[in-house]
């Protein structure tokens, strides 16, 4: 590549906007040439020539025509379902979860294990490989389709070593490099994120957040995490721990912390504490008592008291530590992810009264706090947006045949 050509080098200019091109398809679904053209502020031919290398390529097609201002009806274009895959990896604490992903964010196969990650780094490999396996074959997904792998983790991933999990979560995967495992097995760009951070991206690129700049998400599950959106990127803090807000010290008398502090979040409302709460209420009852989240979450929606003052003691407590991380980043919109997310107003309306009461009244009164559509699974839909996301940024790593089909090099 030349030096310093003017008024800036041509090739990196030419990238940007084949990126911007494709975020801008992402962002609206479906949009005309001409209306890609203005929206960008680009000349029409500029975008007809990046267009057409993106539909050789398969990463767009057209949809058919759109309605008309007056003329002929102008063809929309989407991002191309056919031509490429991505795989996203969920490694929950109890469960590893799989899913292949089309650029249009559809879930083409899923496999799903109940599965103790934490003590048993080599098993859990193991499973991750015989299940990306399984969904690509079920998928029907050939290898070269095949754009990378996003992996998704219940720990904190210190940019300094990326591919590893923190070894302050996960003592066991001390070492363990994921990426580089799965790179030689399976031939792709591998990518191992923080699971709130994961289901951070999904929101903004796919679900409630779609062209916002500044959201969180906050998954709750064996612990809770927040995912950080700030000013369009995730941000991560220096040692990758940022958003670990299950590390909030709520109650100073509170239960003891694996970390060592007292009455952290994840203490409070972590799904086994809330279990063990529950199951202290309940005890003496003759009913059986709630032996998994969906139990509890069960009995809640049926009117069970128990069920319900446990729930709500979950949002009130969420919705403390929500206030504080409000008042610290105000983003425009908040949404709560995880398996308790079923709970809906029972969960919501208890942590948005107590978020109301703590939080500085000008942050509040612009925030939108969400459940996620998705629950469970947007971790690994996360993942395999991560991979995409990545790949949006740098189509020539990822995409096969991309340098010559978006001629990158003139
Ligand atoms: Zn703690």
């Amino acid at each position: 590549m030349t030096k310093s050509r003017k008024p800036s080098d041509s090739a990196g200019m030419r990238l940007r906007n084949i990126t911007l091109v494709l975020r801008t398809v992402q962002a609206e679904r479906q949009i005309s040439q001409a209306d890609l053209a203005r929206r960008l502020g680009l000349a029409r031919s500029t975008v007809l020539a990046i267009v057409d290398g993106l539909l050789e390529l398969g990463l767009l097609k057209e949809q058919g025509p759109g309605i008309s201002g007056g003329g002929r009806r102008p063809m929309l274009l989407t991002l191309d379902d056919r031509a490429f895959h991505l795989v996203g990896v969920d490694i929950g604490a109890k469960h590893v979860t799989v899913v292949v992903m089309n650029l249009q964010a559809e879930v083409l196969a899923r496999q799903h294990r109940p599965w103790q990650a934490r003590e048993d780094p080599n098993g859990t490999l193991s499973l991750v490989e015989e299940l990306i396996g399984r969904v690509l074959s079920e998928s029907r997904a050939g290898r070269r389709q095949l754009v990378g792998i996003g992996v998704g983790v219940p720990s904190p991933v210190d940019a300094r070593s990326p591919g590893h999990v923190s070894p302050v979560v996960m003592p066991h995967w001390a070492g363990v490099d994921i990426a580089a495992r799965l790179e030689s097995r399976f031939e792709v760009p591998v990518r191992v994120e923080n699971d709130a951070n994961l289901g951070a991206l999904w929101e903004a690129r796919w679900g409630h957040g779609v062209n916002l700049d500044n959201l969180a998400y906050i998954k709750v599950a064996t612990g809770v995490g927040a995912g950080l959106l700030l000013d369009g990127r995730l941000y991560r803090g220096s040692r990758g721990v940022a958003g670990e807000i299950g590390h909030l010290s709520i109650d100073n008398a509170g239960p003891l912390c694996s970390c060592g502090l007292r009455g952290c979040l994840n203490t409070l409302v972590g799904t086994d504490s809330l279990l063990v709460r529950a199951r202290e209420a309940a005890r003496g009852r003759k009913r059986p008592a709630f032996e998994k989240l969906d139990d509890l979450i069960d009995a809640a929606l049926a009117g069970d008291a128990i069920a319900v003052s446990t729930l709500d003691f979950a949002g009130r407590q969420l919705g403390l530590g929500l206030a504080m991380l409000l008042n610290l980043i105000n983003p425009a919109l908040v949404v709560v992810g995880g398996g308790i997310v079923r709970a809906g107003d029972l969960l919501l309306a208890p942590l948005r009264e107590t978020v109301a009461k703590h939080c500085f009244s000008e942050n509040f009164s612009h925030v939108r706090i969400l459940a996620s559509r998705l629950g469970e699974s947007s971790t690994a839909r996360g993942a395999a947006t991560l991979i995409f996301d990545e790949a949006l940024e740098n189509p020539s790593a990822f995409f096969k045949g991309a340098p010559r089909k978006l001629q990158l090099g003139n």
